[in-house]
């Protein structure tokens, strides 16, 4: 398949505004579903499989491809890829991913709801990445739906510039007013109804009946007027003929929704099958190919080889390869690592450079998948523009970086974060206590920023992560996906410890045993520092204190032992341990001994030095209408935030601000109540600052 002839898409949608019966529907016509699901009874492709339900995984959640041609339309054949973009819009490191590696969305919207608080944070999150869109107003069947209505909420609560392309016939269903049967195609100035007996694949198309025929003459002149503003000379002869031949409708309208200048406007009622063609039409139109999206753009990795501040890679199969892992879903035998081809091919049975790691991975086979069987690639390459499912990786985590090891590119720069909640988790039933540290593992590949561990003093699992909902969406993975039931107990703030000030401090190891004597003394320098990391190792011994093979077993003590925590049992964070002296006996000094000298060493230092106590700040955006706005400053000021910036975006006014996760606990169910369910609010960790002293002196008993 030629590149320009790919659609990398995603649908988006507030929760049961008919995301997954749309998805469903757009697999039917494709045909690549047998048999059509439905979400009320359980059957659908994406959300229900007897083998995956077993499993209790569904691999289907991350992209699944279909092909598209409408011969009456002229429009080839083309393939789309259907990328899954997490439900959840909270929690951004993954939402943000997968806005990266599409090109394009489908926003789905209830026409009986109109825009709710959800789909007001996507499609921000959509403006900020310049993913263009296409609107879907769904559901017109329903008592309450309203075209006009919800169409007027995107322009007035989303800052959007739809444009209708169609408008309703009928609306609800019936007897008055009269049922939505069909629509409007604008464009044609055609009546197209739709065949319920036939699960729409019929299609019936007339003139525009009279009672209709002004309201679509009027949103037809919207419409010519809006695609003339893009083009000088289409506007002259729009002016003189007052009309748009309808390929330069087509074109223009591409044009404007590639620029992200306006998002056409459909309507139908996807559960009744009504509307979806024209849809895959339009994602095929106006959404923009591969080529259509500026080159992607990274760094070396290597910043010592860097000429220019950025990589780019331009979407050529003549290119070196490159490709980001966006998700890693777990398959039956092997995990089946999702990557967006950017740049040239990439080949199974070869091999592709992770630059994080510095490691090579086997890319031993390609998979596509398709909704209703896993099929593999014929071809055994993918070039440019595409997207596979790769299994053979074995160290990369989602948002690495694949790419050719003579051309070194990292597209995202990933600093894993240091996490900021915790919480312990335990099984139902002790016998599943393997399967739960099984799942954790996998889970913590598709996910960087949450970790798992057992904790040393009290053997409890914790689980750590980037906030509440964070964790929250792990736990109901755990069940949901994975099928397996836990407790989990109240989430807790992670804090850190820094020092006070600059101390040195000796440790000494003595053993005699058998006859042997074991010994090693230490001394180190530990001291507030800022540097990359949480914790700075830095060596400064001579080359011949110490033999060659026994400094890096000091250098990871001294990590250990840091990140062991300090005297409040915390890790250490903004410090410095430099190694400064070491006695060194040959026929005494083994590894042990050095071990446990520079661990004792680093114990002195830290009673030595006063305790600084840190605590995670959260960058917070709040967006809500004008009216809540005082509220919802009101309540932060009362949990410690440092407002930082306050605008108008949209019809919404945006505030930022510093907090403290400590106070932001059942922030979630806060913020609704404060703003009437109006307000969204996204967050994510920002830094750590020193916890105020009367945490420090109750932590301290
Ligand atoms: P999702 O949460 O966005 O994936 O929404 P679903 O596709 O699961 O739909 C939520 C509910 O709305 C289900 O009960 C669907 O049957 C129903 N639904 C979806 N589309 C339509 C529609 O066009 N008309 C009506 N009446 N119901 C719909
Ligand atoms: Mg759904």
């Amino acid at each position: 398949m030629v590149t320009e002839r790919i659609r990398n898409i995603g649908i988006v949608a507030h929760i049961d505004a008919g995301k997954t019966t749309t998805t469903e529907r757009i697999l039917y016509y494709t045909g690549f579903s047998h048999k059509m699901g439905d979400v009320d009874d359980g059957t659908t492709v994406t959300d229900f499989d007897p083998e995956e339900a077993k499993r209790g995984i569904t691999i289907y959640s991350a992209a699944i491809t279909c092909a598209w041609k409408n011969e009456s339309q002229g429009l080839p054949e083309h393939k789309i890829n259907i990328i899954d973009t997490p439900g959840h819009v909270d929690f951004t490191a993954e939402v943000e991913r997968s806005l990266r590696v599409l090109d394009g969305a489908l926003v789905v919207f209830s026409a009986v709801e109109g825009v709710e608080a959800q789909s007001e944070t996507v499609w921000r999150q959509a403006d900020r990445y310049h993913v263009p869109r296409i609107c879907f107003i769904n559901k017109m069947d329903r008592i309450g739906a309203d075209f006009n209505r919800t169409f007027g909420q995107i322009v007035n609560r989303l800052a959007g510039h739809p444009i209708a392309v169609q408008i309703p016939i009928g609306v609800g269903a019936g007897p008055v007013p009269p049922a939505f049967v069909g629509i409007i195609d604008l464009i044609e100035m055609k009546a197209l109804y739709f065949d319920s007996g036939t699960k729409g694949r019929e299609i019936k198309v007339t003139e525009v009946p009279d009672e209709y025929r002004e309201a679509a003459q009027e949103a037809r002149a919207e419409l010519l007027e809006a695609v003339a503003l893009l083009d000088d000379g289409i506007m002259e002869t729009y002016l003189s003929t007052d009309d748009v031949p309808v390929d330069q409708i087509h074109r223009l309208l591409r044009v404007g929704t590639i620029q992200g200048m306006l998002q056409p406007t459909f309507c139908g009622a996807s559960l009744d099958y009504i509307g979806v063609q024209p849809l895959l039409d339009a994602v095929v139109r106006y959404l923009p190919s591969p080529l259509d999206r500026p080159p992607v753009e990274g760094e070396h990795p290597n910043p010592k080889k860097r000429e220019s501040a950025h990589e780019v890679r331009k979407c050529s199969p003549k290119e070196p390869f490159c490709g980001l892992v966006f998700k890693i879903v777990a398959d039956q035998h092997a995990d089946l690592y999702f990557v967006r081809v950017y740049s040239g091919v990439l080949k199974s049975g070869s091999r592709a450079l992770n630059p994080r790691t510095d490691k090579k991975e086997l890319i031993s086979q390609l998979w596509r998948i398709q909704a209703d069987s896993r099929e593999k690639i014929e071809t055994d390459a993918v070039e440019a523009g595409d997207i596979v499912g790769v299994v053979g990786p074995k160290d990369s985590v989602s948002g690495d970086t694949f790419c050719d090891a003579h051309h070194p590119i990292l597209l995202e720069r990933i600093a894993f974060p240091e996490t900021v909640i915790s919480m312990a988790i335990e099984p139902d039933t002790n016998a599943e206590r393997k399967k739960l540290a099984d799942v954790l593992l996998r889970l913590g590949r598709q996910d960087p920023t949450f970790t798992a561990k057992i904790s040393e003093e009290t053997g409890q699992t914790i689980i750590s992560g980037m906030g509440e909902l964070h964790l929250e969406i792990i736990r109901e993975r755990i069940q949901r996906d994975f099928g397996l039931k836990v407790r989990v107990h109240k989430p807790r703030v992670s804090y850190r410890e820094s020092v006070k000030s600059p101390v040195e401090a000796n440790g000494v190891f003595h053993r005699q045993t058998a006859g042997e004597t074991h010994y090693a003394k230490v001394r180190v320098r530990l001291e507030p520092y800022a540097g990359a990391e949480a914790v700075t190792v830095i060596n400064a011994l001579k080359p011949d204190q110490l033999p060659a093979e026994l400094v890096p077993v000091m250098e990871q003590t001294l990590r250990e032992e840091a990140h062991a925590g300090g005297l409040l049992g915390h890790p250490l964070m903004k410090v410095r341990l430099t190694i400064v002296d070491v006695d060194y006996r040959r026929s005494e000094t083994n590894e042990e001994a050095i071990r446990a000298a520079s661990a004792a060493a680093v114990r002195e230092a830290l009673k030595a030095s006063g305790v600084v106590l840190l605590e995670p700040i959260m960058k917070l955006e709040v967006s809500t209408p004008d009216q809540f706005l005082g509220n919802i400053q009101a309540d932060l000021n009362a949990r410690r935030a440092m407002i930082v910036n306050m605008e108008p975006r949209g019809h919404l006014s945006v505030l930022e601000a510093n907090v403290p996760l400590s106070q932001m606990f059942g922030y979630s169910t806060q913020v609704r109540s404060l703003s009437q369910g109006r307000a969204s609010y996204s967050m994510e960790p920002l830094n750590y600052a020193e916890a105020p002293a009367e945490v420090l002196r109750e932590m301290m008993g």
